[in-house]
Order: structure tokens, then C-alpha cells, then sequence
């Protein structure tokens, strides 16, 4: 996903009233940047946004952060924004390493994680964002009973993933192999740019919901 060198897309973030700047400053308070009390759901890696803002429109009731790594992918974003404003996003540019400085512990009440990028060779899994390092990132900003949802088409990394699960503490309350077949997980379902072409190229999505063990 990553578009090399949209000119200006650094200089437009910087100035975007959308894009959170010095993010660490917010920790504990991100309702006060939203000017409400109410949930807190973050899509880290979230791409041109389309999955976060449809959420967003559809459930006006919850707050919603969109981190993504890279400039020349946020500015689109930010350029959908700027066409349809929404009061209940905020954008943070942001290597989701760095997680646990922006959000207060608990803060949140669910992640999610669409069409994570794999990183297949063994020597980069504590890169890939359902790893165990990360869920214990996940751990320390969501609330004991916040939730993950995380969806991709890559069966090796959704296979992994659901092998991380219990050596790092947590535990699955949904698992499927294919999702768009699956009536009960699809309600409400909301594609994400990447689910709207992977599953019309025929590939089945996969999906898992989970929470941490000591947190129910
Ligand atoms: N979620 C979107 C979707 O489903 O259409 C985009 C999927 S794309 C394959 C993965 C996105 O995650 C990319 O835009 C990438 O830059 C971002 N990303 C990957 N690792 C990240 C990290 N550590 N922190 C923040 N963003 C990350």
C-alpha cells in the first residue's frame, strides 16, 4: 500500500486539523481531544481509511482513531475527510510501535487490525501486528475486557496469529476461515479497501475475535 512520494504529503499532515500532532501529549486524555466522553476504537494500519470512516458514519456514538505508518498513504485520508467531514475521527501519523506513549493504560475499549502487512520471514514476526510483542502493546491500552477484531485474507499470517493467542494471554470468542460466509460475523461487517478486492479476486477472508483470558 505504501505510494512513494506524494509531494507535499508531509506538509499537508503537519497542517491537517484531522492528523493528531505530538500524539504522546493526549495519553490518558484522548476524550478531551474529542470534546465527549464515549468508546475508543483504533484501526492501526487503517490505510486510505475507508473501513474507519464507514464505521464512523455508520456508529456517530464512538470515537475513532486511524494510526497509519506512512504520509503518502494517510493523505488520502485526509483527502476523504476533507470532502465528508466526520466529528468522530481523529488520524495519528504513527509507527504502532509506539503505542503504549499515546494511549493511557486502559484507555481503549477495542482494536482493529485489517489486511496487516505479513512480513513472512521468521526473523521479522515480532513485526507483524497480531504478533505476542504486540498484543502485549494491545494489552496495556485496551481496557481488561477490550476486544480485537482483526481480518485478512493471508492464511499463514492468520494461522500465526491464532497461535500467538495463548502464549500471549488472550483468547478467541469468534474464529473464521471465511468470513463472507459466515452470516452471524458478517452483520454489520464493514469491508476494508483490501477485503472489497481480495474476496472479489475469490479469496476467502479470515477473522478472529478475542479478548484477554484474566480480562472476563
Ligand atoms: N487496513 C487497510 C485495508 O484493509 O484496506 C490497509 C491494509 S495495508 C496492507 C496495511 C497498512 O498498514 C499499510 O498502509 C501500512 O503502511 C500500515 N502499517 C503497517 N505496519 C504499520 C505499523 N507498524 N504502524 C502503523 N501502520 C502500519
Amino acid at each position: 500500500m505504501r505510494l512513494k512520494n506524494v509531494p507535499g504529503s508531509r506538509e499537508a499532515i503537519a497542517e491537517s486539523r484531522f492528523v493528531i500532532q505530538n500524539p504522546q501529549e493526549h495519553a490518558g486524555k484522548w476524550n478531551e481531544v474529542f470534546g465527549r466522553t464515549a468508546p475508543l476504537h483504533i484501526e492501526i494500519g487503517m490505510g486510505k481509511g475507508r473501513f474507519l470512516m464507514e464505521m464512523a458514519a455508520l456508529h456517530p456514538d464512538i470515537n475513532y482513531i486511524g494510526i497509519e505508518k506512512y504520509s503518502s498513504v494517510l493523505i488520502r485520508a485526509i483527502q476523504k475527510m476533507e470532502e465528508n467531514e466526520l466529528a468522530n475521527v481523529r488520524f495519528i501519523r504513527m509507527d504502532a510501535e509506539e503505542l503504549t506513549e499515546v494511549f493511557g493504560a486502559g484507555e481503549a475499549d477495542r482494536i482493529y487490525l485489517n489486511f496487516s502487512d505479513p512480513w513472512p520471514k521468521d526473523r521479522h514476526a515480532k513485526r507483524r501486528l497480531p504478533s505476542r510483542q504486540f498484543l502485549a502493546r494491545y494489552a496495556q491500552i485496551l481496557k481488561p475486557e477490550g476486544t480485537i477484531e482483526f481480518k485478512t485474507d493471508n492464511r499463514p499470517l492468520f494461522d500465526f496469529a491464532l497461535e500467538e493467542l495463548e502464549p500471549a494471554g488472550w483468547e478467541a470468542e469468534a474464529v473464521t476461515f471465511d468470513l463472507h460466509a459466515d452470516e452471524g460475523l458478517m452483520q454489520g461487517n464493514v469491508m476494508t479497501e483490501y477485503e472489497a478486492r481480495f474476496s472479489a479476486a475469490g479469496n476467502p477472508i479470515c477473522k478472529y475475535i478475542i479478548h484477554r483470558r484474566d480480562g472476563h
